[in-house]
């Protein structure tokens, strides 16, 4: 039996990887750093909204049987260390986010003021390249020290995927330039672009705070719907994991028009626009250009 084994190829070469990512947008990250080195499989599917999400027993086992396990971070995946303790893993757990500066989420934007009102950092750090660029950082130094034969590849990988993140970057602030500058606010359902407003100068607004788990008031919708018309917000945009009637309503009730979908917290699923990070950002700022560009 030895000798069929290759002589000096070493042992990790031949096995792919097991990466867990937690949602689809990170699954994608670890996808052009790892190359065709890894097998990720990812909690929450494309579509799907990851706040507030129930795993199911084949999370567990997901987990058990990986070898490196990617997680967001900033709170965003507040269900997940009961499913690591659960599922028994003793993969490293990379925190992708690590070393992006948060910036402070509001929960409850009607200010109701129920007991236990709290601030919390935003989690959706992946709406601003530049943290990105960390995330990419963060994931390959993960996967280099989980397999150090391969870590020049991870480099390499890195390096040719943050040159796509810098033409991404360059083509989305030329995009913004071009709306008028009182076009440049929309309405979304919940605060999923908060980095994105930082970075690069577009305004939200949504009913619901930086999770999706609680409902917008109705206090919230009719306040909305007057800073709608008080502003001239030209469009309200359906976000691919919420739910679209809310918009719809808020459309109808302000005169908005209503201005596609964008990919706040998912990828789309096989086929659709959003299939990788790029295209998802791609995809969110000609939806913004083509609703908000004219005057
Ligand atoms: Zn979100």
């Amino acid at each position: 039996m030895l000798a069929l084994a290759p002589v000096g190829t070493p042992a990790v070469a031949a096995e792919p990887l097991k990466a867990v990512a937690t949602f689809s947008i990170l699954g994608d990250l670890v996808k052009q750093v790892a190359g065709d080195h890894a097998e990720i499989s990812t909690l929450v599917g494309p579509d799907a909204d990851a706040h507030g999400y129930n795993p199911a027993p084949a999370d567990a086992r997901k987990l058990a049987a990986s070898d490196i396990v990617v997680v967001n971070g900033l709170g965003f995946e507040g269900w997940l260390d009961r499913l690591i303790k659960a599922s028994g893993t003793k993969a490293p757990v990379i925190v992708a986010s690590k070393g992006v500066k948060p910036i402070e989420g509001d929960d409850d934007h009607g200010g109701g003021g129920h007991a236990g009102h709290a601030h919390h950092d935003d989690p959706h750090a992946w709406q601003s390249i530049a943290n990105v660029r960390i995330y990419i950082a963060n994931i390959r130094d993960g996967l280099s020290k989980v397999d150090p034969g391969r870590a020049a590849e991870y480099a390499a990988n890195t390096k040719a995927y943050l040159a796509t993140l810098d033409g991404l970057e360059a083509d989305i602030r030329n995009a913004i330039a071009a709306i008028p500058p009182d076009h440049r606010r929309i309405i979304t359902t919940h605060d999923a672009f908060g980095y994105f407003t930082a970075a690069y100068g577009l305004d939200f607004i949504a009913p619901q705070g930086v999770s999706t788990d609680s409902e917008a008031s109705p206090k919230d919708v009719a306040r909305i719907i007057r800073q709608i018309r008080r502003d001239k917000i030209p469009a309200v945009f359906l976000e691919n994991v919420a739910d679209p009637r809310l918009m719809q309503q808020i459309a109808r009730e302000s005169g908005a028009a209503l201005g596609g979908k964008v990919y706040s917290d998912a990828l789309s699923g096989p086929g659709g626009l959003a299939t990788t990070y790029v295209a998802m950002m791609r995809s969110n700022i000609a939806a913004f250009s083509a609703a908000l560009g004219k005057k």
